[in-house]
């Protein structure tokens, strides 16, 4: 029986659990493995895959390509408008002969809806489909409450994953079996707007050599440095996870191997790390157990009578840093420059356009999914819902980042900020933070704007806002 698998956000050869089931299914058979690849460019506009990201996706698709073809698997690329054209185009595609399709679960709602159509489509045809789980290392659903409900807050979440982790090991899938001799592969090309992503390799190999040294050499240390932008603590892995290029359960096994065991006490070295893909495994479960979630509704439901402003124009000024709060400005230019941002500059520029500006979440959320190199629904609602205060979150929505303070603490001397606002680099570090003073004095208030808002009236216009809901 032919035997196909289809790759989706899960572009890598080494564990990849449905890819290997695919791998024995086939050599069972006695047949070559095939795979698939299908892009789908007006689904991917309406899900804001902004152009860096796809220049990354298409890139590594490439890759992959030739990745497989070494090992003699022929990926076949397909291109159709829409996921809903996906079902007839694979059912065209696969022909009539017996064939087995396999592939690995997608958690947001669309791709949900589109691998029930795809499985009825190609199971009126005699298709089978066999799925598998990829994304986490605990499934969504494996993780909940004593009553069997999925948490709603962090910390009893990660305790409840780690003992399961604890208990269960981590394992990876095999790889698949290499076959016959090896193929030569073409590039192959999709019309979709792309920005360069060449900052970012796109082997395979590379990406888990990037894994393996940060785990050596620096996740020890990542608590230390991580909340600074200057510094270069942190893995950069996230556009990986995002496309599947390596796997969660690599990153654990990478941590366990480079210190003798799992960092499960918040004291330990590595801990710190440990628990940022936990908060993703967090994200990934709720994104998957609340479809609510990816029609852009509020994690909270009360929440969504809150009265956000719609003020185009000073979202703009946001979107293009020139709010006047340097720390700000500067990361909105990294993210546009780069498509590259840090957790705290995302967390503070966050805060910035829904606690300074009181501008809707989602619109935040969809900026960044337009520009962002890691792209990726259920960290990015989930990210935009907590600093919004409408997220699943323990803290309580009266928790409002002072920009200043968070910049003096986070960037004392202004090494980021410099980076990206040349026309302040010779403000010096005690003004950096708020140089409208410094600038005024030397005649030079033209160089940057003054702040948009005043942060403490800002901040009791959010109050107001949240307490007239509760009311
Ligand atoms: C408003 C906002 C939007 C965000 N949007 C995204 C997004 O679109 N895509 C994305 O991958 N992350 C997003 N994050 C989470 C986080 O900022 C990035 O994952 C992190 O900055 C990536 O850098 P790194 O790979 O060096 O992470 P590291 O610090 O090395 O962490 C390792 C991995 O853990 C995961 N991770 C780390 N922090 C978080 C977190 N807070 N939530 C969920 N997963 C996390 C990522 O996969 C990351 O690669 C967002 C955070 C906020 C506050």
């Amino acid at each position: 029986m032919r035997t196909v698998f289809w790759f989706r956000n899960d572009l890598r050869v080494h564990d990849n659990p449905g890819l290997a089931a695919a791998s024995v299914a086939a050599q069972q058979a006695g047949v070559p493995l095939e795979a698939v690849y299908v892009a789908t460019p007006q689904t991917w506009q309406r899900h804001d895959l902004g152009p860096r990201r796809a220049d990354l996706l298409l890139r590594r698709v490439n890759a992959l390509g030739g990745e497989l073809a070494a090992r003699g698997i022929v990926l076949h690329c397909l291109t159709v408008p829409r996921f809903c054209d996906l079902a007839s185009a694979l059912v065209q595609w696969l022909g009539q002969a017996p064939v087995a399709l396999y592939a690995n679960r997608e958690l947001p709602l669309d791709e949900v809806r589109r691998d029930e159509a795809v499985c009825a489509r190609l199971g009126a045809q005699g298709i089978a489909c066999h799925w598998y789980d990829e994304r986490c290392v605990l499934p969504p659903g494996q993780v909940l409450t004593g009553a069997g409900d999925m948490f709603k807050v962090f910390t009893p979440f990660s305790r409840a994953w780690l003992k399961q982790v604890l208990a269960n090991g981590v394992r990876v899938a095999p790889l698949p079996a290499a076959q016959g001799t090896p193929l030569v592969w073409s590039d192959w090309a999709c019309d979709y707007p792309r920005l360069p992503s060449d900052a970012w390799p796109v082997a395979e190999q590379a990406v888990r050599q990037q894994l393996w040294d940060f785990a050596r050499y620096q996740a020890v240390a990542y608590a230390e440095n991580r909340d600074l932008p200057a510094v270069a603590a942190t893995s950069r892995l996230s556009p990986y996870l995002a496309l599947g290029v390596i796997s969660v359960r690599q990153c654990l096994l990478a941590l366990i191997e480079a210190l003798g065991q799992l960092p499960v006490d918040k004291a330990s070295p590595g801990f710190a790390w440990l628990n940022e893909l936990i908060w993703r495994e967090f994200y990934q479960h709720l994104l998957a157990l609340e479809p609510r979630l990816s029609r852009g509704e509020p994690f909270k439901p009360e929440m969504a009578a809150l009265g956000w402003r719609h003020d185009d124009t000073q979202f703009a000024l946001w979107c293009q840093g020139r709010t006047g709060y340097p720390i700000v400005d500067a990361a909105m230019r990294c993210l546009n420059q780069t498509g590259w941002m840090h957790n705290r500059l995302r967390m503070i520029v966050a805060s910035f356009l829904t606690k300074d500006l009181q501008l809707p979440w989602w619109w935040g959320e969809r900026y960044f999914m337009q520009q962002l190199i890691d792209g990726e629904l259920a960290a990015n609602n989930g990210g935009w819902q907590w600093s919004a205060g409408t997220g699943a979150d323990a803290a309580p929505w009266f928790r409002i980042f002072n920009p200043t303070t968070q910049s003096q603490k986070f960037d004392p001397h202004g090494h980021f900020i410099r980076r990206y606002l040349p026309e302040l680099a010779d403000v010096p570090d005690s003004d950096i933070h708020a140089p409208q003073r410094w600038l005024q004095q030397r005649g030079r208030q033209s160089d940057y704007p003054a702040p948009m808002v005043e942060h403490a009236v800002a901040r009791e216009l959010t109050l107001a806002m949240f307490r007239a809901l509760a009311d």
